[in-house]
């Protein structure tokens, strides 16, 4: 900013009289943005050695970043979002029912980087081409395709009070308040060779300047039994830094002095982006690698989860923004004993919902589980947690013929018990809807923070 800029406005600057009319204003909402068109790009995948496409699309508001496998029948897709989580060795691998993506973490550093919160990355191959082993390609692709304003405010995590995650590998990663998303990170390889630092705010000019050109960098023990195995058929010199004691081996000459310690906030942009909303905190890491990265996104996932059942408002909303027992009895056939729902006390987009249920003594189930020590059945839980469901899918639906049955429940988890006096705070959200064939949703009950039940919901949809 140039001296002009400070005397631009000198009224607003020098009317002390009128202070009041330029109180702190609040912070103008920063937009969700999303691809200006589509935009592809042809190479190599790392592990199989193949040609592979990849295609960027625009999507909608509330969508955020989906995977695509062109390749597959039906064309499935996968939620860029910590819950997919699969594997973390070397790379990052995300995943849904027996569907995988590989190696997602660069494209996804550019998404969240350049500003992208909403798109789909479709792939004709379990992995996206590798390019030079950074995420400069990603960045082009991303500027040739453009970066467009919606209009829906952006979806923020607040760091609030420090947090951390440590490893048994000595990685340690530390998140700080800050109004920005910053990044200062120690790498060091092995005996500590090769430490350096760096700090930084991201920002999409600070990230295609001195972050994206960084390379993957691999240290020869660990890639020659994998080379001998033939588990990375596209890998070579062109598209990593092979560290062999000492000596530095590539294909072009180290991009800047400190490019390994670049590589790695590139990662940690790309991991901490399947946390799904913008971070505004500085993360401290010590020698981070994919699985200390996963863990902090693990981590602020459940932050979030813990918040928003903390949020819950006292008054019960009128309107959209959530629905009382009778409202709720319009939409739920259920009745006592069976009506598990008191209240919806908010939605969020289409996709989310939340409400809650007071447990008292007074329920029938209690007489007999068990007599002197009441719990709460679980089964009883999954079902408030497919009543909510309902709920959801039926705002959804409402202006079709059909209507969704529960059909199954997977990855079903009770981890505390639920008492007598408990007010469980159900979260659902639709996680995936095939047409209006089927819906899948992923849905917790909270109490005292804490989560004290999961489960992922299918749902079937029939004429009504
Ligand atoms: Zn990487």
């Amino acid at each position: 900013m140039g001296p002009a800029c400070h005397h631009a406005f000198p009224d607003t600057a020098g009317h002390h009289t009128k202070s009041l009319l330029f109180k702190p204003a609040m912070a103008t909402p920063e937009f969700q943005q999303t691809l200006g068109k589509i935009a592809s790009f042809t190479g190599t995948a790392l592990h199989t050695g193949e040609k592979a496409t990849l295609k960027l699309h625009p999507a909608p508001v509330d969508h955020g970043i989906k995977f695509k496998r062109k390749d597959l029948q039906d064309e499935p897709t996968i939620d860029a979002k910590i819950e997919n989580l699969k594997t973390v060795e070397r790379s990052t691998t995300i995943g849904e029912g027996s569907v995988r993506v590989h190696t997602v973490e660069h494209v996804l550093a550019a998404l969240s980087a350049m500003g992208v919160d909403n798109a789909v990355v479709e792939m004709d191959a379990n992995e996206p081409p590798i390019g030079d082993g950074s995420a400069q390609p990603y960045v082009d692709l991303i500027k040739k395709a453009g970066v467009t304003a919606q209009e829906e405010a952006r979806k923020f995590f607040d760091v609030r009070e420090p947090m951390h995650v440590e490893t048994k590998t000595g990685a340690l990663l530390v998140l700080l308040p800050d109004d920005k998303f910053r990044i200062s990170c120690t790498q060091a390889g092995p005996n500590n060779r090769f430490t350096q630092f760096l700090s930084m705010e991201v920002t999409p000019a600070a990230f295609e300047r001195e972050i994206a050109p960084a390379r993957t960098f691999v240290y020869y023990e660990d890639v020659e039994p994998l080379m001998d195995k033939n588990l990375i058929k596209g890998g070579s010199l062109e598209n990593a830094i092979v560290v062999r004691g000492d000596a530095v081996l590539s294909k072009e000459p180290l991009r800047f002095s400190d490019e390994f310690v670049r590589h790695k906030i590139l990662d940690i942009i790309g991991d901490l982006a399947l946390v799904g909303r913008r971070i505004r905190g500085h993360v401290v890491a010590v020698k981070p690698g994919h699985s200390a990265n996963a863990e902090l996104a693990r981590a602020l996932d459940r932050e979030h989860t813990r918040r928003s059942a903390m949020s819950a408002p006292r008054a019960i909303p009128i309107g959209d923004s959530g629905l009382d027992s009778s409202e709720v009895m319009k939409i739920l056939p259920h009745r006592y004993p069976f009506l598990m729902v008191d209240r919806v006390i908010g939605f969020e987009g289409e996709n989310k919902i939340t409400a809650i249920k007071s447990v008292t003594i007074n329920e029938p189930f209690f007489q007999g589980h068990f007599p002197g020590h009441p719990v709460m059945p679980g089964v009883m839980q999954v079902e408030a947690m497919a009543q909510v469901a309902s709920i959801l899918l039926f705002k959804l639906t409402k202006t079709s013929s059909r209507v969704g049955y529960f059909m199954s429940a997977d990855e079903v988890k009770f981890r505390k018990p639920v008492f007598p006096g408990d007010t469980i705070f159900i979260h659902a959200e639709l996680t995936r809807a095939r047409g209006n064939r089927m819906a899948k949703t992923k849905c917790y009950c909270v109490v005292n923070d804490a989560v004290v039940s999961e489960g992922e919901l299918m749902f079937t949809f029939l004429d009504k």
